[in-house]
């Protein structure tokens, strides 16, 4: 039996693959490209993919592939195979390194918020050494990064990438200040919790709301949902623990941590976990991770839905983007430490992030933005759509002192001064457990909790490390200036807490009171996607990305345009889906069943026979037939009179109108679904759905 040691990462030409594979030199330039960012010269790069080439051949590939992640949220890949004809009218398998380092895709299919018109139609793909390749299928695919011609980034790697530049060189500075000569680099680390569902393949099959949107569009709640609160950690089905074991084996190969999996709260709801990687590697293993998930399914006869809202009624799924930075020595700067000086560090980190989800609670919100995302935030579910920071009461009293110039326990008489008194140690375990935070500290990382389960979570890291970098910024310069260090950083982060500290909330998010009381303190409900994505190209904001160098205003306001497009083109999608399974499937049965218990109640009337049943259903189901009728004619009007000038405006419609509509219209269909013979129904129901893995 091959062992998990032997497995992980067998299909990735990863760290010891090179060393053992590449001549000395070359893997010292491969590393530093890696690790400096240092261009490869072409004749390394020949010696790079030929070893790759050889690996991945040896390993099974006959094709490999430039691996990217356009704006459309999934992967792309496109293969060419190594052949090439020889004299002899042979085939010899070659790869070159211009291959490896450059491809040219066709861009024009891709989405690019009007670049397109703007530039040149073409764009190109561009190796990007810090995330390893691997083996997927038969195919080597080369992660790389995609841009148009003009440079202009159409991907969401692009901007991850210059995103962690500015972080780096931000932190750096500060480290740099506490004195520390050792650190070479600061990496921002993600651990991304996955949730998902599993359901019946046979099931699936038989929803086109499931198979075109990813979503329930109709379905009456079950007499069982989440209520008995008996799922959440529960014993995991044989079938589940089969599909969980394949995805595990799969993503090992792959190089991916799979660490932790669960049941979550909803039936039929797991949860996967890794083990945190440096951001850019996160971002593409948790892009592997929802692939490979779907794609397991299969072989177990299940359908993995990474819809944040597969049914109503129940708990959707979301990503927990645990985030932190740490040094290239291995320290985490979000760790609080034991000494003064440590501690002061960590104080002066963990204000940095404060004041960035703060400053830019906009543009966090935005990063989580989508039209499945609405129907969790904001929606009464979790997480709410108010951004506020949870630092648990212990963190939360000594920030208290530090701002009133008070001891920070009662025990203490002196008044709580950074860089000279210890910080208490706090337990981890009373640091999270707020499970309705959607930014949660915890411990040694903060865990962002409103990315949607089937999003990317490039761009909620792109906001983060940004934001944070602009923090740092604004910090640095100050230090940098002053003359007596230890002072003026205790004021610094004073003033930052007096400052910042509306955006810290440790009660619960659920509750409506915490909406008031966040109107009160000038925080933003940005409720849907049409509502906050204008904010994406406030001045604030445009500046924030330009000044470091993240994204140009053009970049920002392409994507501003991709994301409305993608909102009012998933609601549209949906609700003619709506249309299709009304008039097609939903009210051809109904007619039928009401011709039948109406015949039924006609041979009953002959033979002077009770006929109350047949009567009152004929008689409910009709009036809802109507309603149903009037419901899709109502929703088909809406969606012919679509007229708009702005991609803005047309968002909005699509929310206010076409959305509001959809909703009456599965109100009363899940209404007649009740009254429904379940031999008639045309669709399983939610029971099955949600109960029929066994
Ligand atoms: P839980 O939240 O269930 O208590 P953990 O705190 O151990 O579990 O981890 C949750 C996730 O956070 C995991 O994916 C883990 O790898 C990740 N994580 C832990 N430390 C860090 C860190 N320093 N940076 C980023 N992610 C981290
Ligand atoms: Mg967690």
């Amino acid at each position: 039996m091959e062992t998990i040691t032997n497995v992980f990462g067998s299909m990735v030409f990863n760290n010891s693959v090179m060393k053992a594979r590449l001549p000395k030199e070359t893997y010292k330039e491969v590393r530093r490209a890696i690790d400096d960012g240092k261009r490869l010269d072409i004749e390394a790069a020949n010696v790079v993919a030929n070893a790759m080439k050889d690996w991945a051949v040896e390993n099974g590939a006959t094709h490999y592939t430039h691996w990217f992640q356009p704006m459309t949220g999934v992967t792309a890949e496109k293969h060419d195979s190594f052949i090439s004809p020889d004299r002899d009218g042979n085939i010899i398998m070659e790869f070159s390194g211009k291959e490896l380092v450059r491809g040219e895709p066709d861009a024009s299919s891709f989405p690019s918020g009007g670049l397109r018109a703007t530039f040149e139609a073409r764009g190109y793909t561009a190796w990007d050494p810090t995330s390893y390749a691997f083996i997927k299928d038969g195919v080597l695919c080369i992660p790389t990064a995609f841009c148009s011609y003009g440079g202009e980034a159409l991907d969401k790697k692009t901007p991850l990438l210059r995103s962690m530049e500015a972080i780096n060189e931000q932190a750096m500075r500060i480290l740099k200040l506490f004195g520390n000569t050792t650190a070479k680099s600061v990496k921002t680390t993600v651990g991304p919790e996955q949730e998902y569902f599993l359901i019946p393949e046979e099931l699936y099959d038989k929803r086109k709301d499931l198979i075109f949107t990813g979503r329930t569009l109709f379905g009456a709640r079950p007499p069982k949902g989440q209520e008995m609160e008996d799922h959440y950690f529960g014993a995991i089905k044989p079938r589940v623990q089969a599909y969980m074991k394949e995805l595990n084996d799969e993503l090992w190969k792959l190089g991916v941590l799979a660490k932790t999996e669960h049941n979550e709260v909803a039936p039929s709801q797991h949860e996967l976990a890794p083990i945190f990687a440096t951001t850019n590697i996160a971002t593409d293993h948790n892009q592997l991770t929802m692939e490979i998930m779907k794609k397991v399914a299969k072989h177990h006869k299940l359908v993995c839905l990474l819809h944040e809202k597969p049914f109503a009624g129940v708990n959707g799924s979301g990503k927990h983007n645990n985030w932190s930075l740490s040094t290239d020595t291995g320290v985490n700067l979000l760790e609080p430490g034991d000494t003064p000086y440590d501690n002061a560090q960590f104080l002066l980190f963990l204000s940095a992030v404060i004041k960035a989800v703060d400053d830019y609670q906009d543009l966090l919100r935005i990063s989580a933005a989508s039209a499945g995302n609405d129907h969790r935030l904001g929606a009464n579910e979790a997480p709410p759509a108010v951004v506020s920071v949870f630092l648990g009461e212990e963190l939360a009293e000594i920030l208290d002192a530090i701002e009133k110039d008070t001891s920070y326990s009662k025990k203490e008489k002196e008044q709580m001064k950074i860089g000279v008194h210890v910080i208490p140690k706090f337990p981890k375990d009373t640091t999270d457990r707020n499970r309705t935070s959607p930014f949660a500290f915890t411990g040694n990382k903060f865990e962002f909790r409103m990315v949607g389960s089937s999003m990317s979570i490039a761009e909620a890291n792109i906001t983060l490390n940004t934001a944070v970098a602009k923090s740092l910024k604004e910090f640095a310069d100050v230090l940098e200036k002053s003359k007596d260090f230890t002072e003026s950083l205790h004021d610094l982060i004073k003033s930052t807490i007096v400052e910042h500290k509306r955006i810290i909330f440790n009660g619960n998010g659920y509750d409506d009171d915490w909406l008031a009381e966040a109107e009160k303190r000038g925080l933003l409900n940005l409720k849907s996607t049409p509502e906050c994505l204008p904010y994406m190209i406030k001045d604030k904001n445009v500046k924030l990305f330009k000044d470091f160098k993240v994204f140009s205003e053009t970049e920002l306001k392409a994507r501003y345009e991709i994301e409305l497009e993608n909102y009012s083109k998933t609601i549209r999608i949906e609700a003619l889906t709506m249309t299709d399974m009304v008039n097609k499937d939903i009210l051809p049965s109904i007619e039928k069943y009401l011709g039948e218990i109406a015949k039924t109640a006609d041979r009953k009337a002959k033979l002077s026979i009770d006929s109350t049943y047949e009567l009152t259903r004929l008689k409910k189901l009709s009036a809802l037939q109507t309603a149903i009728l009037g419901g899709v004619e109502s929703l088909e009007t809406a969606l012919a009179e679509i007229n708009e000038k702005s991609s803005q405006k047309e968002a909005e419609y699509y929310h206010d109108v076409v959305f509001k509509k959809m909703q009456e219209l599965r109100a009363v269909v899940d209404r007649a679904e009740m009254l429904m013979p379940s031999t008639v129904w045309p669709y399983p129901t939610y029971g099955d759905l949600l109960f029929g893995v066994r």
